[in-house]
């Protein structure tokens, strides 16, 4: 395995006082033509027809279609090209705060790509498949550890896809104990927009609460389940570390709350990563919560996918899982437990994001306890070493090393002095694009925010770097703050219209 650092060819040197945009000549050279397609020209010899040849009438062979005519080298320069011009994980420091955009160790593709692991058919039987059963068992209990929960199900494919089943089984656990009118989900001001969503895929009323100081305000949090009556609650779904990138130490006595009004915790554990190994969300009162594998335990992830969201419960809800549950008979082989009366069902096809959670066995395998915690404090440890170095500059609402106050994985900006300066948060994230770094997260929890989060593989060089980039571009605000509006200006692609881009895109290249 090797680090980050130097699977990464790095363009710009590091640490320098003097930092320029990346110049074209800097980047892979460009394809200086576009359209390459020349006619006549293969990329494949098909073989000697070796059938009895037959011409179709014309009506079933239609106009002709318009192919670009390319040979095989050009082809895959082409698609390199195309390659090189994004932004990856692999290519670029990617501090996308709350994503999580970590490091994909090599080894964990090649386990995922083994063939006794691709090459299975879902619906084989179980004794032909130990293997991957054993797999999915061991997953299972590396993650109720974690969790310090009883019971995980595997079956969600992604982290909302997750607060989805959580609260699918909240819902039925209530209904089974005789109380289906439960269905408020109180979440907070700050919550990821999957939150609310969740709970009304599962007919529950998501109502906010606030947050003061980036913590949950305990008194409306009270007030609320005063307001709606405590037997109209089913859970509080909070984030914890949460997405101003502190820790809620107030969490056992929000989980006595909701557990006084005979309500249950949700925790969304997407920042799992800042606590691994420091603490447990069964012991700080939580009832149910989600995991993002491809957040916490590495997987190249991003459009969309792909995820694994795993959801861990205590003992009273275990009954109402997803099925079939992966279970371990006496004789210790593996086997799927499909007699479960009270489970919500399925709620993917088959058993799992299976190559997912092979990346997240391997992850967890080749940490072990102390890699894991090591995750955590490294995690931790960068974003408190980025913040403290660029809060002089870019105003944080809730870091303050002076006064005491820390973040954890991740932190929030909110650059007053900058923007004061006649520039846009997006003229800012646009010129980070010329230094060869990913915006991070935008405008959420809060106006005119950045959420950066560097992650627990990034090496101080390069967390040195991106200090550099940001205090330059500081100081280019300073200088000429219309200049940035043309921002990027060295990229391969200049600003794009992003509503345009978002509602009539252009997916065809008409030449
Ligand atoms: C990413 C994220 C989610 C959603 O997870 P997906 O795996 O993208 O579905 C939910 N909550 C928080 C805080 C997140 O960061």
């Amino acid at each position: 395995m090797t680090s980050v650092m130097e699977t990464r060819p790095k363009k710009t040197r590091a640490g320098t006082r003097s930092i320029r945009p990346l110049a074209r000549g800097d980047r892979p050279v460009e394809p200086v033509i576009f359209e390459k397609s020349v006619p006549g020209q293969r990329a494949v010899d098909l073989p000697p027809l070796d059938v009895p040849r037959v011409d179709l009438p014309p009506e079933l062979i239609g106009a002709p279609v318009e192919l670009p005519e390319v040979g095989q080298h050009d082809v895959m320069t082409h698609y390199t090209h195309l390659s090189q011009r994004n932004f990856s994980v692999d290519g670029n420091f990617y501090p996308l705060g709350s994503c999580t955009m970590k490091h994909n160790p090599r080894i964990n593709e090649w386990a995922a790509a083994l063939d006794g692991f691709a090459q299975l058919h879902p619906l084989q039987d179980d004794d032909q498949i130990q293997g991957a059963l054993r797999l999915l068992y061991e997953t299972r209990c590396f993650l109720q550890e974690i969790a310090g929960l009883d019971e995980v199900s595997l079956q969600p494919a992604a982290g909302a896809h997750g607060e989805f089943t959580g609260l699918k089984v909240i819902r039925a656990y209530f209904k089974d104990i005789g109380q289906p009118q439960r269905h408020i989900v109180l979440v907070p001001d700050s919550a990821h927009g999957t939150n609310p969503a969740s709970c009304t895929m599962c007919a529950c009323h998501a109502v906010t609460v606030k947050t003061a100081h980036g913590y949950t305000d305990l008194d409306d949090l009270r007030r609320l389940v005063n307001e709606h009556g405590a037997n109209t609650i089913a859970a509080f779904m909070i984030t914890n570390p949460n997405t101003a990138g502190l820790f809620d130490a107030k969490i056992c006595e929000a989980a006595d709350i909701m557990h006084d009004a005979g309500a249950l915790l949700y925790l969304d554990g997407a920042n799992m990563n800042a606590i691994l190994g420091k603490t447990r969300p069964g012991e700080f009162g939580t009832d149910v919560m989600h995991f993002n594998t491809h957040k916490t335990f590495s997987t190249p992830h991003g459009c969309g996918g792909p995820g694994a969201g795993p959801i861990a419960v205590g003992d009273k809800l275990a009954p109402y899982l997803p099925g079939p549950q992966v279970m371990m008979a006496e004789d210790g082989s593996f086997y799927f437990d499909r007699d479960r009366p009270k489970s919500i069902g399925k709620v993917r096809s088959f058993s799992s994001q299976f190559g997912v959670l092979v990346r997240c066995w391997a992850y967890i395998a080749a940490c072990g306890p102390d890699g894991l915690r090591n995750v955590a404090e490294k995690a931790v440890l960068s974003a408190n070493y980025l913040a403290a170095r660029l809060c002089n500059v870019y105003e944080m609402p809730y870091f303050d090393p002076q006064k005491g106050r820390f973040c954890a994985h991740e932190f929030v900006t909110v650059p007053k002095s900058l923007l004061g300066k006649g520039v846009s948060l997006n003229d800012i994230a646009k010129r980070m694009v010329d230094y060869d770094i990913h915006p991070p997260t935008m405008h959420w929890p809060l106006r005119d925010c950045l959420m950066v989060e560097p992650t627990d593989t990034e090496s101080k060089r390069t967390l040195d770097h991106f200090v550099d980039v940001m205090l330059q571009i500081a100081q280019e605000i300073e200088r000429d703050p219309k200049a940035l509006a043309e921002a990027p200006t060295d990229a391969p692609i200049r600003r794009a219209d992003e509503v345009a881009a978002a509602r009539n895109p252009v997916l065809v290249w008409d030449g």
